[in-house]
């Protein structure tokens, strides 16, 4: 789906200039399910931000599907945000006054082609919390609502950056086996920042990420099918 040539990003900060992409050069195929790895400033969350249409990049090349995304103007980059696109991340921003079904009833409402809300939080093992508030929800389950939020208009990248950031490392990979529940039965072509040590087992592949640029791929033959996790 994306195809990504010598992409960099400088942020000027006052006399300041950051690096944080020194030239990344990424496939991402259809379907696949991608963890993105490195040190703190390797330019992760930057990547994700400008395959996500939520950031301008300085140089360099992102097809999406044959199409540059470099070139959209304002106008184009909302649209593929909103037509395209789904977001996970570390903090859930859930609405605290509605209910689960009700958080994710606020995109499918406004989506061209949207599952039902139970049909989304089911997907996500919460098909049994559908009238429950965030605060009657644990953060894992939080987390899963997001998710559910995420996909009920069916995007066709979702990018979450650490979405299991704010959880324990159990709960965690709970929320990572949702995401590649997600990912097995939509098809959805997914991409995944996480410190979680359970990744090695989920992702098709591992691009580590050093110093702005793709130091490596990891490749996953054995990838543990998601069809396994029973909730
Ligand atoms: P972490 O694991 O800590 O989230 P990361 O790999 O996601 O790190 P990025 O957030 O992509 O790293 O940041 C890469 C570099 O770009 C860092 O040095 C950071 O300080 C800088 N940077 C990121 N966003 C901005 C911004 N909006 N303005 C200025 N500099 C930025
Ligand atoms: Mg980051």
């Amino acid at each position: 789906v994306f195809v990504v040539k010598d992409l960099t990003k400088v942020y000027h900060t006052g006399e300041v200039a950051v690096h944080a992409l020194r030239g990344v050069d990424l496939d991402i195929r259809e379907g696949e399910f991608l963890v993105l790895l490195g040190p703190s400033g390797s330019g992760k969350s930057t990547l994700l931000n400008i395959l996500g249409g939520l950031d301008h990049a300085t140089a360099g090349s992102v097809l999406f599907r044959g199409t540059e995304l470099t070139a959209f103007k304002e106008r184009e980059l909302t649209l593929y945000r909103r037509e395209n696109v789904g977001f996970v991340f570390q903090f859930y921003n859930l609405v605290p006054s509605l209910t689960a079904r009700e958080n994710v009833s606020l995109v499918t409402e406004i989506a061209v082609d949207p599952m039902r809300p139970e049909e989304a939080l089911e997907m996500v093992g919460l098909g049994d919390r559908l009238d429950h508030f965030p605060a009657q929800l644990s953060g894992g389950e939080q987390q899963r609502v997001a998710i559910a939020r995420a996909i009920a208009k069916r995007p066709e990248v979702l990018f979450c950056d650490e979405p299991t950031g704010a959880l324990d490392s159990k709960t965690g990979v709970r929320v990572l086996e949702a995401l590649v529940h997600v990912n097995t039965e939509l098809g959805t072509t997914t991409a995944v920042i996480t410190h979680n040590v359970a990744i090695g087992d989920i992702a098709h592949r591992v691009v580590h990420f050093a110093d702005g640029r793709v130091a490596r791929i990891d490749v996953n033959e054995t990838r543990r099918s998601a069809t396994e996790i029973t909730w």
